[in-house]
């Protein structure tokens, strides 16, 4: 049976993570509301604008189902605004936020933190399980501070860590599903099934 992933589908870079999944073997699902839960093997969040993704979470009643489903185990990977979304901490260039979150990776997600390039840019990335460097790309991307000793650290750059694992949640800070390479995807997939 093909892994059953569901993709957040409130705003932000949907069908690229949908294709991505389907070139990897997946079935997937667009989660509007919570009933589109159901059944999943794994759930990823896109990127676009955390400050709207947070308000559409909770006026589709989203919040709740995703941290129960959280606590089920099954892997959640948050992309760029995504990882915003998961992380426990929100900051803007090292000033705390006071935006809402799912809260469900001791992580501080500092927004917007890269000064070298305004908007965005593309770097290889050495990446903890992948042989060859990964083509991160990165708009607008926040940099991952973990909290915790436990998190898995998969991947940095000069600036600090873009891809992090704590437990069943993954932080990319990056957007894989906006390059034609399916290794993230794959890793990503191996852990659903896994735990399903
Ligand atoms: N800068 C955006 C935010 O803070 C994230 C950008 C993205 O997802 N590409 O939400």
């Amino acid at each position: 049976m093909k892994p059953y992933i569901g993709v957040l589908a409130l705003q932000g870079g949907v069908s690229e993570h949908v294709d991505m999944l389907k070139a990897v073997g997946c079935d997937t699902v667009e989660v509007r509301r919570p009933e589109d839960l159901n059944g999943i093997a794994g759930l990823v969040m896109p990127g676009g604008e955390s400050t709207a993704l947070i308000k559409l979470l909770v006026r589709w009643n989203l919040v709740a189902p995703i941290r129960t489903l959280a606590g089920t185990g099954i892997p959640i990977w948050g992309t760029c605004a995504g990882s915003i979304l998961l992380s426990s901490e929100i900051s803007e260039r090292e000033h705390r936020v006071d935006q809402p979150s799912l809260e469900l990776a001791p992580v501080r997600a500092d927004r917007n933190s890269f000064g070298r390039q305004v908007a965005s840019f593309q770097e290889d990335l050495i990446i903890k399980g992948l042989e060859e460097p990964f083509p991160g790309v990165f708009i607008r991307a926040p940099l991952l501070f973990p909290l915790s000793n436990s998190s898995e650290i998969l991947s940095s750059v000069s600036e600090g860590v873009v891809f992090v694992k704590c437990g069943n949640i993954w932080l990319s800070s990056f957007h894989p599903e906006l390059t034609d390479d399916t290794r993230v995807h794959a890793m990503f997939i191996r852990d659903a099934v896994i735990g399903s």
